[in-house]
């Protein structure tokens, strides 16, 4: 006998890119568990993928088009749906991917499945609709199991137009979710079990709904019952109101000492060519405020390199501005070329052997900056929230992003716990368990 599970369809989500796309991807499995598909993790067996898409760099144009071909490969006769950033840019090149069945553009990625059910075709649907100006609301399944960690979308798109940048038009203009929509998402995940929210979209510091900002946001968050931490994910560094860094530093408010804020040059012409809204001096001056008035802040930031103009001097002055400053990370973006933004018509361009070489270079400064800001914490006792048990060990992090793993036989599964950080191990910290508080 056949058992339901059996017959069930199996559908697959593979995200790439941001948090963003990690927190609508979490959206589209909820909707494809509603409609009865088992979900099963990328790489088996599947009837149906959903594969969600990012287009911010020519690398991750190749990517989506490597994980869309690789789950073809295996599945032949299965339904693929491509969507996300590059469907939205670069629905053409996909199109040219023999199996791909669907296209679909960030305006309709959330109603996907209005347009699975009209099966394989020979040449793929394309839906591709203008971007909507207004702002919106998510419906959300809020009775599926949810536990840990969750990002909630608050907003989308952005009007800053650096010039390098795709997301603009990947994205459309910035837009807020519904503070009351918004709202309702926060308390069925805490309802579901997540101990931790990460506010996620494109530039959450413009959000606004309402007349309610970020700050609202966060606040409203704070007297959630149950809810243990709120994150924010990357925030630009002219939309930070000096009030979030005093909720960081309340011991009351339980919005997390973490600040990732894109740094992207350290040099002022580079930043003028890039049409950042910042000075240098400015950012510098701002970053070393709040390390010196949040305590156990965790300030992590993005690099661009090989921007064109970026010479030796620019590149030495980013290093320079990484080195001495209270930092405890940085991502590293190679600068790639991209259809329609400004930057592609600058002259003085870096050949990509040199943007790859400077990239090299800075990721090495990076892990040496990681290992120090682990160092520095090593002998004291930090809150951690545990995820699953992997491995034998229990991984986690601290509200200020350590990666901490610990090793005991209690159940320390979706737990705060307080524990003694004690030796680095390759990319993470092991610590010994203190004590369990929730
Ligand atoms: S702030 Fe600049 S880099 Fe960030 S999404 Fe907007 S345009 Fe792109």
């Amino acid at each position: 006998m056949v058992s339901n599970k059996a017959k069930q369809k199996k559908a697959t989500v593979h995200t790439l890119g941001c948090r963003l796309n990690q927190s609508e991807s979490h959206i589209i499995r909820e909707k494809l568990e509603e409609a009865g598909y088992r979900y099963v993790p990328f790489g088996e067996k599947a009837d149906l993928a959903v594969i969600n898409t990012c287009t911010v760099t020519r690398e991750a144009d190749a990517k989506s088009r490597q994980a869309i071909r690789q789950f073809i490969r295996k599945n032949p006769g299965a339904f693929t749906a491509v969507l996300g950033c590059y469907s939205q840019m670069g629905a053409k090149d996909i199109a040219e991917i023999a199996g791909v069945d669907l296209i679909i553009g960030n305006q309709n990625k959330l109603s996907f499945l209005d347009y699975v059910g009209h099966g394989k075709n020979e040449r793929p649907l394309i839906v591709r609709d203008r971007i909507d100006k207004n702002d919106f609301s998510i419906s959300f399944a809020g009775d599926l199991p949810f536990e840990k960690r969750a990002n909630l979308k608050i907003q989308d798109g952005c009007n800053f137009m650096c010039s390098f940048c795709v997301i603009p038009f990947a994205r459309g203009r910035s837009r807020s979710r519904d503070y009351k929509n918004l709202i309702q998402e926060a308390q069925s995940l805490v309802e579901r079990g997540v101990r931790e929210i990460v506010l996620t979209g494109v530039n959450i510091g413009t959000y606004n709904n309402h007349d309610c900002d970020i700050l609202s946001i966060v606040d409203h968050l704070n007297i959630l019952s149950g809810l243990l931490r709120i994150r924010i994910s990357s925030i630009e560094p002219t939309t930070v109101p000096e009030a979030l860094l005093d909720r960081m530093a309340d011991p009351d408010h339980i919005l997390l000492p973490y600040l990732h804020i894109p740094m992207q040059s350290g040099s002022d012409k580079i930043l003028q060519l890039m049409r950042r809204k910042y000075a240098i001096c400015d950012f510098v001056k701002f970053i070393n405020n709040a390390a010196n008035n949040v305590p156990n802040l965790c300030i992590g930031t993005d690099i661009l390199t090989g921007f064109p103009g970026e010479g030796e001097k620019e590149f030495d002055e980013t290093c320079q501005v990484f080195l001495d400053n209270p930092f405890a990370y940085c991502h590293v973006f190679t600068y790639s070329e991209r259809k329609g933004t400004p930057a592609i018509r600058e002259s003085e361009i870096v050949p990509v052997s040199e943007r790859n070489r400077r990239g090299a270079f800075l990721r090495k400064l990076n892990s040496k900056r990681r290992y120090n800001y682990y160092e520095s914490y090593l002998g004291k006792t930090m809150e951690v929230l545990f995820e699953d048990k992997r491995q034998g060990i229990w991984p986690g992090y601290t509200g200020n992003y350590i990666r901490v793993v610990s090793d005991t036989s209690q159940d320390l599964r979706n737990r705060l716990a307080r524990v003694h950080l004690e030796k680095i191990s390759a990319d993470y910290v092991e610590g010994s368990l203190v004590k369990v508080l929730n």
